[in-house]
């Protein structure tokens, strides 16, 4: 997606080789008019399956704008965030999974309440980045023990040196990265062609 490549190279900040810094659009402030592009875009990587998205998943709290779009454009299914704390008010049954976060360097569990994940519900993965592929998995992970199937994964930026996707790809799960950033390096963010 080029008018996202072009904003990272514009916006985008290298943080040492490993983190990409794009809180001016995309998870601090939101860039609003970016986001129906992306919405749009996630559509089109998936329109073999747009007629059968039942529930758009996504994690706390910076996929959950970039889901809200997606779901827009996939005509208005749920977007259904996994929880990172456990909150007081979820006394209801949840699934959960045991996930890494990668820039916060703890283990924490996600969890979804069971009332919003049915057996046999069709979902989407839709999250802002895809790193080592925790967050994706984890869900998947929770989707397993709904009975729930997974459509495929849809990610803003994927950062391909560190593996995520091709953890994803060899369980069978289909990704989809809007853009693809494979090495950052002296503060220059490159891309795989
Ligand atoms: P993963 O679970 O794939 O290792 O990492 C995915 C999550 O970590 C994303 O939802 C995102 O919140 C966060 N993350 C991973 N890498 C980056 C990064 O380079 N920049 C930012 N801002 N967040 C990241």
């Amino acid at each position: 997606m080029e008018i996202l490549k072009d904003r990272i190279i514009k916006d985008g900040v290298a943080v040492g080789t490993e983190i990409l810094k794009v809180d001016s659009f995309l998870n601090h402030q939101i860039d609003v008019r970016l986001f129906e592009e992306i919405g749009d875009e996630f559509r089109r990587r998936f329109a073999d399956v747009s007629g059968q998205v039942d529930k758009i998943l996504t994690v706390e709290a910076s996929g959950i704008a970039v889901a809200a779009f997606a779901a827009r454009a996939f005509g208005y299914p749920p977007v259904v965030f996994a929880k990172k704390e456990k909150p007081n008010t979820m006394d209801e049954q949840y699934y959960f999974s045991e996930v890494m976060s990668f820039t916060k360097r703890t283990m924490s569990s996600i969890r979804i309440a069971k009332k919003f994940l049915s057996a046999g519900d069709r979902c989407l993965i839709i999250d802002d980045f895809l790193a080592h592929g925790q967050a994706a998995l984890g869900l998947c992970h929770i989707a397993d023990q709904a009975g729930a199937f997974i459509l495929g994964v849809g990610t803003v930026i994927e950062k391909s040196f560190q593996g995520g996707g091709e953890r994803l790809r060899e369980k069978g799960v289909r990704v989809e990265s809007l853009a693809v950033v494979s090495k950052i390096e002296n503060g220059e963010i490159f891309f795989r062609i």
